[in-house]
C-alpha cells in the first residue's frame, strides 16, 4: 500500500479539533504520516466549520490558501471535511475546483478511504448519516500535554431559531459511559491534568440513552481519576439540576468556572429564539450557583440584534448584565444564517445597530471583567503554567478563571525554572489589559 503524507488544519470550536483528532488516528493506524505543514504534503484535510458568516469567510480563505500551495505545486490534493462542506457541498463543486474532496459531518470517518481515492486521482465525496454514532475511535490528541478535551456527546436537539448547528451535527447523541470513561482513563494516564469536558449542550448528557440526564453521573466517575481540574463548557441553563450543583460543589477537582450561554435575557426574545427559560429562572440560576459555589466566574455567549430586538429590549440586556456581573462573555452579531428560523424572520434589526449594540455590550463586559480582575489585587491564585512567555519575560500560565484559547492569562515572574504543565501559587500583583501579573509562591503538590 502507498504510504502519503497527510497534514490536518482544524478551524472552528474544540468539538471540531477532537473530530480532526480522530481522523489523524485514523490515517496513522492506516500507516501514512502526519506532518505538521500543508506545504510538502500530498494530501491536507482541511476541518472546517460553517457556522456562522465569519467561520465559513475564514475557512475559504484557508482553501484559497492551499490552492496556491497546490498550483505552486507544493501540496498534492485538497481535501475539505466538517460543517462548510456539509452545508455548502454544491457551492464548493461549483467555485472552487482546487477542492479535490470532500467528507460531510457524518462521513468524516471515512478520511483514509477518502485520501486513497484522491491520491488515485478521483473525487471522492462522502455525506454519510450526520446523526450516525462514532465514539470509540483513537484519537491523535493534538493539544498539549497537560490539558485534553472529552467529547460527551455530538449534535444537538435544542433547535434555537438563529443556529444552524442541529442542520450540520445531527440529532443530540451522547457517548456512553463506558466509552467516556476509557477515553477519560487514557488521557488520564498519558499525564493530561485539565479535562476539558464539552458538548454543544453537556448538560443533556444521558437524555437519548436512559432518558435522564446524567451528567452528574459522569462526572462523579470522571472525579475519580487522576485530574486535578475538571472544566465544563456549554451547560444549556434549564437542565442544570440540584444533583449537578450537588456534585460540583462537593468536588473540588471541577472548577468553579461554568460556561452557560444565555444569548439574551429578554423573555419575548428567549421565546423568539425557542430558548427554554425565562430571565426570572436564569437571574434564580446564577443566584443559586453563585451561593454554592464560592468564587465562581460565569461565561456567556450573548447576541445583539436577534430579530424584534428593540432598543427596549437590549437595555433590558445592559441592565441585565450590570446587575449580573457576569465575569466573561463572548459577544456576537446576530448573523442570518439560511436554513434556520431566524433568518427571515420580521424585525430584523439593521447590522449597523447590531454591530453598535455589540460594541456597547463589550465595553460593559470589559468594565466587568477590569473590576473582577482589581478584586484579584493580593489574593493568591492555582495558575496552571503554561511555559515562558519570550515577549512578556515572564512565565504564563491561567487560573481556573481562564479556559483555553477564549480567556484571559495568568503572567507571574519565578526565580527558577517552572515546567510547562506545573501547578503552581502565584501572588496576583498587578492588572495588564484584562490580564492578571504575579509572583511565583510555592509549587502545588499533586
Ligand atoms: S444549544 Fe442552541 S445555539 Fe447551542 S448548538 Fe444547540 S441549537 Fe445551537
Amino acid at each position: 500500500m502507498n504510504q502519503y503524507q497527510v497534514a490536518f488544519i482544524s478551524l472552528g470550536c474544540a468539538k471540531n479539533l477532537v473530530n480532526t483528532e480522530q481522523m489523524a488516528a485514523l490515517v496513522r493506524a492506516a500507516g501514512h504520516t502526519i506532518v505538521p505543514d500543508p506545504e510538502g504534503a500530498d494530501v491536507c484535510v482541511l476541518n472546517t466549520c460553517g457556522f456562522i458568516d465569519s467561520a465559513k469567510r475564514e475557512a475559504i480563505d484557508h482553501i484559497l490558501e492551499l490552492a496556491r500551495l497546490k498550483e505552486e505545486g507544493k501540496l498534492g490534493r485538497i481535501l475539505v471535511a466538517g460543517c462548510l462542506s456539509q452545508r455548502y457541498r454544491e457551492d464548493i463543486r461549483a467555485e472552487l475546483p482546487e477542492v479535490d474532496g470532500m467528507l460531510g459531518t457524518g462521513s468524516y470517518t471515512e478520511v483514509v478511504s477518502a485520501i486513497e481515492e484522491l491520491m488515485a486521482g478521483q473525487q471522492p465525496e462522502r455525506f454519510g448519516d450526520i446523526s450516525r454514532t462514532y465514539e470509540d475511535g483513537e484519537r491523535l490528541v493534538s493539544t498539549v500535554p497537560w490539558s485534553a478535551y472529552l467529547k460527551i456527546a455530538e449534535g444537538c436537539d435544542n433547535y434555537c431559531a438563529f443556529c444552524i448547528i442541529p442542520f450540520l451535527r445531527g440529532r443530540y447523541r451522547s457517548r456512553s459511559m463506558e466509552s467516556l470513561l476509557s477515553e477519560a482513563r487514557a488521557l488520564s494516564d498519558r499525564g493530561v491534568k485539565e479535562l476539558i469536558v464539552i458538548a454543544q449542550d453537556i448538560t443533556r448528557y444521558g437524555m437519548d440513552l436512559e432518558r435522564r440526564p446524567m451528567l452528574a453521573e459522569l462526572l462523579r466517575e470522571l472525579c475519580k481519576l487522576d485530574f486535578h481540574w475538571i472544566r465544563l463548557h456549554y451547560l444549556y441553563p434549564d437542565l442544570i439540576t440540584d444533583e449537578l450543583i450537588d456534585v460540583m460543589a462537593e468536588n473540588d477537582k471541577i472548577l468553579n468556572y461554568l460556561d452557560i450561554p444565555i444569548q439574551h435575557c429578554n423573555d419575548r426574545i428567549l421565546r423568539t429564539m425557542s430558548r427554554r427559560g425565562t430571565k426570572e429562572q436564569i437571574v434564580s440560576l446564577f443566584a443559586k450557583l453563585r451561593a454554592r459555589l464560592p468564587g465562581l466566574v460565569l461565561r456567556t455567549s450573548l447576541i445583539c440584534g436577534l430579530p424584534g430586538e428593540g432598543e427596549a429590549e437590549f437595555e433590558e440586556l445592559c441592565d441585565f448584565l450590570e446587575a449580573q456581573r457576569i465575569e466573561r462573555a463572548g459577544v456576537f452579531q446576530f448573523s442570518p444564517e439560511e436554513g434556520t428560523r431566524a433568518y427571515d424572520m420580521p424585525d430584523q434589526v439593521e447590522p449597523e445597530v447590531a454591530q453598535r449594540r455589540v460594541e456597547l455590550v463589550v465595553d460593559i463586559q470589559s468594565r466587568i471583567m477590569d473590576a473582577w480582575n482589581e478584586q484579584r489585587l493580593g489574593e493568591t491564585l492555582e495558575v496552571l503554567c503554561e511555559g515562558f512567555d519570550a515577549e512578556m519575560d515572564c512565565f504564563a500560565g491561567r487560573s481556573y478563571a481562564d479556559s483555553v484559547d477564549i480567556d484571559g492569562r495568568v503572567y507571574f515572574t519565578a526565580a527558577g525554572e517552572v515546567p510547562p504543565g506545573t501547578f503552581v501559587r502565584v501572588r496576583i500583583t498587578d492588572t495588564v489589559d484584562g490580564d492578571l501579573m504575579g509572583e511565583f509562591e510555592e509549587e502545588v503538590a499533586l
